[in-house]
C-alpha cells in the first residue's frame, strides 16, 4: 500500500449486532481505526442490521459502549451521525432495492422464484451426484413468458448476481497480493431476499460506495466472497475502495478461532473470556486491552510490545500487518495490564479503582484511596486486584484472619506471641510513624527474635491487614495511624491467646 493515499481515508468497522463485542471485532475496529487517525481521516460505524432473525436491539448500546470504552469514538455513525447517514443499515434498504433494481435494468442480475424446497432439492440430487452444492441457475435466463407465469402465481421473487460463467476474477489484498478466483466456480449469489432486504454483498458493496469508504479492514473470513464482491463493483462501475483482509486471531494454543461457544483454558484450566465486556467487568484498562490487540497481527516495529495509541497511530500502516492467523498470547495480557496500571497518572489510577471499590460495596474515602494508590500501583496486574489486595483499607468493620494464619512457616504459637508483643512494645515508643520510623525499630527486632523478616512482618501483616497478602507493612501502617496498627496486634495477640 502506497504511503499516501489516493483518495480521504475513511475507514468503517461494520458490525452484525448479535450480542456483545468479541475481541476479535474489537480488533477490527482497532486496526481500522488506527489507520483513519493515522491518515486524518474518519472512522465510520455502520450497524449491519439486515438479518433480521438475528438482530437484537440492546446489543447495539453494548456495542457502542464496548467501542466508547476501548477508545474508538466514531466520528460518523449511530449517535453521532453525520454526512452518509443512516448508519443502521434497516434504515437503508430503499437504497440496496433501488441498486438491486438497477442490475436486473442492466442485465447483471435477475428475478429467481425457486422456491426454498426446489433449492433444497436441487442441492440433495447434486449431492448424490457427488457435486458440490450450489445454485443450478434455474431462472438465470427465463423467458419473459415463464417470467409472467410465475409473477401471475404471486410469487415474490429474490435478486441473484449474474456472475460471468467463464474467466477469471483477479482480486488485489493489501496485505495479501493478487488471487486469481475461476468464475467457473462461483455462484449467483442472493443479493436481495424475498423479505425485500439486502444480504450482506449487496449492502456491503452499496453501502461502501456511498459512504465513499476508501480502505476496508474486514475479517479473513469474507475473503471467499471477495470474488463476487469484486464483480459486483464492477458491474456497478464504481471506483473500489482498497481491501485488506485481516488474519484470524486463533486460540492460545494456535487452534482454532476464539469462540465464544467452545472458549479458551488457561494452562490453569480457567475459561479465557472472548467478549470485550468480560474483560471490562475484569478490571482490564482500556489502555492495555487496545495494546494487547494492536500486537496481534501487527507489530509496533522495533520489538516494542508495550506502546500507547498515539504512538501506534503514528506507526500505523498496512505493511506490518501479518498475513497470517496469529495465537491469541494470553499470558502478555496481564502484563501488559500491569505496565498501564503503571504508566497512569496516580489521580487518574485512583479515579478507576474508586469505581471497582464502589460496585464492590465499598464507600470511598479520597483522601484515603489517594495515599493507597501509589502502594497498589506497583502490584496490580487488574484494577479488581484492588479489593483482595487493599480492600482492608475501606471496610467499615476490621475483619481479622483465623489465627492460625498469624503464624508463619517454621513459627510456633509461642513465637509469634513474643513476636507480637514485641513489635507492640518496639511501635509505641514512636511519637513519628513514619514507615521509615517503624522500619528503624522493626530490623533490629528479626535478629533479637531470631527470625527472618518474612516471617516476623508477615505475621505482622496478617495481624494489621487481616490477610496475608497486602500492601507493604511499613506504608500500610503508616496510613492505619499508630492507634488503629496498636489496637489490632493487641487483638492478634488475644485471638492468640497469649500469656502476658
Ligand atoms: N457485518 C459484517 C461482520 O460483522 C461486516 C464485515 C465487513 O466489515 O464488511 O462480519
Amino acid at each position: 500500500m502506497s504511503d499516501s493515499p489516493s483518495r480521504p481515508v475513511r475507514t468503517r468497522f461494520a458490525p452484525s449486532p448479535t450480542g456483545s463485542l468479541h475481541i476479535g471485532g474489537l480488533r477490527t475496529a482497532l486496526f481500522n481505526w488506527l489507520f483513519a487517525r493515522h491518515y486524518n481521516g474518519a472512522f465510520i460505524l455502520r450497524i449491519e442490521d439486515t438479518d433480521q432473525k438475528r438482530f437484537d436491539p440492546s446489543a447495539l448500546d453494548t456495542l457502542m459502549e464496548a467501542l466508547r470504552w476501548a477508545g474508538l469514538q466514531w466520528d460518523e455513525g449511530p449517535e453521532v451521525g453525520g454526512a452518509y447517514g443512516p448508519y443502521v443499515q434497516s434504515e437503508r434498504v430503499a437504497l440496496y432495492q433501488q441498486w438491486a433494481n438497477w442490475l436486473v435494468e442492466n442485465d447483471k442480475a435477475y428475478r429467481c422464484y425457486c422456491s426454498s424446497e426446489r433449492l433444497q432439492q436441487v442441492n440433495k440430487d447434486k449431492e448424490a451426484r457427488k457435486e458440490p452444492p450450489g445454485y443450478d441457475r434455474h431462472c438465470r435466463d427465463l423467458t419473459p413468458e415463464q417470467r409472467a407465469a410465475y409473477e401471475a402465481q404471486g410469487i415474490t421473487p429474490v435478486i441473484r448476481f449474474r456472475m460471468p460463467l467463464d474467466g477469471q476474477t483477479i482480486v488485489q489484498d493489501a496485505i495479501r497480493g493478487e488471487s486469481v478466483f475461476d468464475n467457473a466456480n462461483q455462484q449467483d449469489a442472493v443479493l436481495l431476499k424475498s423479505d425485500g432486504f439486502p444480504t450482506y454483498h449487496l449492502a456491503v458493496v452499496v453501502d461502501d460506495h456511498f459512504m465513499q469508504i476508501s480502505h476496508v479492514m474486514r475479517a479473513i473470513e469474507w475473503f471467499p466472497s471477495f470474488p463476487l464482491h469484486v464483480q459486483l463493483w464492477q458491474a456497478f462501475g464504481w471506483e473500489m475502495p482498497i481491501h485488506a483482509h485481516l488474519p484470524v486471531m486463533l486460540n492460545p494454543n494456535g487452534k482454532g478461532k476464539m469462540s465464544k461457544r467452545n472458549p479458551p483454558k488457561d494452562k490453569y484450566g480457567n475459561i479465557i473470556p472472548v467478549m470485550v465486556h468480560d474483560y471490562m467487568r475484569a478490571g482490564y484498562l482500556p489502555e492495555a486491552m487496545v495494546n494487547f490487540l494492536a500486537n496481534i497481527g501487527w507489530n509496533f516495529g522495533d520489538e516494542r510490545e508495550f506502546f500507547m495509541m498515539d504512538e501506534a497511530i503514528q506507526r500505523f500502516d498496512l505493511t506490518r500487518i501479518n498475513p497470517a492467523n496469529s495465537a491469541f498470547p494470553v499470558e502478555k495480557l496481564d502484563w501488559l495490564n500491569g505496565e498501564h496500571i503503571r504508566a497512569l497518572p496516580a489521580d487518574e489510577l485512583a479515579r478507576r479503582l474508586r469505581t471497582v471499590l464502589v460496585n464492590a460495596g465499598f464507600t470511598v474515602d479520597d483522601d484515603l484511596l489517594r495515599r493507597v494508590t501509589p502502594l497498589v500501583q506497583i502490584r496490580l496486574k487488574t484494577l479488581n486486584e484492588i479489593v483482595s489486595l487493599a480492600g482492608f483499607f475501606f471496610r467499615d468493620e476490621f475483619l481479622p484472619a483465623p489465627p492460625e494464619e498469624l503464624i508463619q512457616e517454621k513459627m510456633d504459637a509461642e513465637k509469634t506471641c513474643r513476636a507480637l508483643e514485641r513489635a507492640y512494645e518496639a511501635l509505641s515508643t514512636l511519637d513519628d510513624f513514619s514507615h521509615a520510623a517503624q522500619e528503624a525499630v522493626l530490623r533490629p527486632l528479626t535478629d533479637e527474635l531470631g527470625l527472618k523478616p518474612k516471617q516476623l512482618f508477615g505475621t505482622l501483616r496478617v495481624a494489621v491487614t487481616g490477610q496475608r497478602v497486602a500492601t507493604p507493612l511499613f506504608e500500610t501502617n503508616e496510613i492505619l495511624g499508630k492507634n488503629v496498627v496498636l489496637e489490632r496486634i493487641k487483638m492478634a495477640s488475644q485471638t492468640l491467646v497469649c500469656q502476658p
